[in-house]
């Protein structure tokens, strides 16, 4: 699969694994989401045979395969085969009324074409080393299943037939195992980057192909862009050297912001955005779980990013006391109903609610009125009552050059006042605080709980003190 996305990345693979990308964090949730998705697709086919990774040889969990299947097991997790070379580890091998049905399950939420050539390759290798398959599926995410009780895995999942599919590829493959042997036999192919190095999936050796490229390139450009690759292959490659006629205006401000150290300020439209703010005036940021594939809660859906914590600043009148709130639900519940009734009691009736990306505080509001029907009215009045401090940003009225090109609060901050910034924080992300706030439910050192929980705290509280003073700045401006 590496091999069928690019065939350095396969040579780099399993000649310089050293010169591989450090996991970050959120690749490392991928993963372990991936692992939960598959232990629940097992209850497909609950009470099977499971074959370790860990801990056994390639030899060992061929033989253990082999002898589950001549020991009359009907459900194998994890099976392993091999054949021409290539080893593959089968989700689930389950023996219907017809023959072998292999099954593969992704953490996704859609069939996509990689997936298609991933069970080709499998069929390919169980068939060859001697198992003839009657049926080969894909297994995804629902994304409309919603949660009520237990999980039903029946509904979670879809089981999607791919045998005609991927039958139909079957002969395409031992050329194309071929093509990699005969490359990996050789000098590393010389590809320069490309299309592929994020297509399908983000390559883990860009830290080595991409290394020449400047921080400010044409890849820096923000926003569409089409033939990127084509102009770098032209030599197109510093911002100096790019065609004005190809940028759109919001590109042309950061290509010549970042060029001349040029700001932009459009007085007229700062003015317009700042007359849709009243008082009391609230900057409310959410803090939610990431996009998991098992829903946690009742009546919650696959992907459904739950709210878990909130920081409010509170501004009554102008020139007023500036107030803070915030709310931080206990690790391992459901944090649901605490969380909307502690902002129910402290945003004040017809209060102005400015958000940074409103479109995201809107979405988790709106799911709590679905959760919380009772509560719709005020939670109706709160959506309508929203304002986006990031429009000026957005519609580039006012930009900085250091902003690179983005409207991200985590680029605005910094440009704009340079004693805040994110930067050496213990939790700098959305990412990380939902990780952070998972990682607590399982800490039993008191003192690391409250550490994290004091750095959780601490960045929600930045979030909208840092739309507190980039209003002020505004203001100024
Ligand atoms: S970064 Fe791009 S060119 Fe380099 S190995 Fe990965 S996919 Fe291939």
């Amino acid at each position: 699969m590496r091999g069928r996305q690019c065939l350095k990345s396969l040579y780099l693979h399993k000649y310089h694994p050293d010169l591989r990308d450090e996991i970050t964090p959120a690749q490392e949730a991928i993963f372990q989401t991936g692992h939960t998705v598959g232990r629940y697709a097992q209850n497909l086919f609950p009470g099977g045979v499971e074959i370790p990774y860990e801990g056994l040889s390639i030899t060992q969990q061929l033989r253990q395969t082999a002898y589950a299947i001549q020991a009359g097991g009907r459900t194998l997790y994890e099976a392993a085969f091999q054949f021409n070379g290539v080893f593959v580890k089968v989700d689930i091998l389950h023996r219907g009324e017809q023959g072998w049905e292999l099954y593969e399950v992704k953490a996704s939420g859609e069939l996509k074409p990689e997936h298609v050539d991933d069970v080709a390759i499998q069929c390919y290798v169980v068939a060859g080393a001697g198992l003839p398959l009657t049926k080969a599926s894909l297994v995804y995410i629902n994304k409309e299943y919603v949660r009520r009780g237990d999980i039903d895995v029946a509904e979670l999942f879809v089981v999607e037939d791919l045998t005609g599919t991927v039958s139909e590829i079957q002969d395409l493959i031992p050329d194309r195992i071929n093509q990699m042997r005969e490359m990996l036999r050789g000098e590393m192919p010389s590809i320069d980057i490309g299309p592929q190095c994020s297509d399908p999936y983000d390559c883990d050796f860009r830290g080595q192909c991409w290394k020449d490229i400047p921080e400010e390139s044409i890849f820096s450009i923000r926003g569409r862009l089409p033939n990127r690759f084509e102009l770098y292959r032209e030599g197109i490659v510093q911002l100096q050297d790019i065609p004005r006629d190809i940028l759109s205006a919001s590109q042309l401000i950061q290509v010549e912001g970042t060029l001349e150290k040029k700001n932009v300020i459009n007085r007229e439209g700062l003015r317009e955005f700042l007359s849709t703010l009243w008082f009391p005036l609230c900057f409310l940021d959410f803090e939610t779980t990431y996009m998991m594939p098992i829903p946690l809660f009742d009546e919650t859906r696959p992907y459904q990013q739950v709210p878990f914590q909130y920081s409010l600043h509170l501004s009554e009148r102008e020139n007023g006391e500036l107030l803070h709130y915030e709310f931080l639900a206990d690790p391992g519940t459901d944090p649901r109903r605490d969380l909307l009734e502690s902002l129910l009691e402290r945003i004040p009736d017809n209060a102005c609610i400015l958000c940074y990306n409103m479109a995201f505080e809107k979405g988790r509001l709106s799911d709590c009125k679905t959760w919380f029907p009772e509560h719709a009215e005020k939670i109706d009045t709160f959506i309508e009552n929203i304002q986006d401090l990031m429009v000026p940003f957005r519609k580039k009225d006012v930009y900085q050059w250091q902003m690179n090109g983005s409207y991200s609060i985590k680029n605005v901050l910094p440009a704009l006042i340079p004693e805040m910034s994110y930067e050496g924080m213990a939790i700098n992300s959305g990412d990380m605080a939902s990780s952070a706030w998972f990682a607590m439910a399982e800490m039993n050192d008191p003192e690391e709980r409250e550490k994290k929980r004091r750095a959780l705290l601490e960045y929600c509280k930045l979030d909208t003190l840092a739309m507190v003073k980039i209003l002020e700045k505004l203001r100024t401006l």
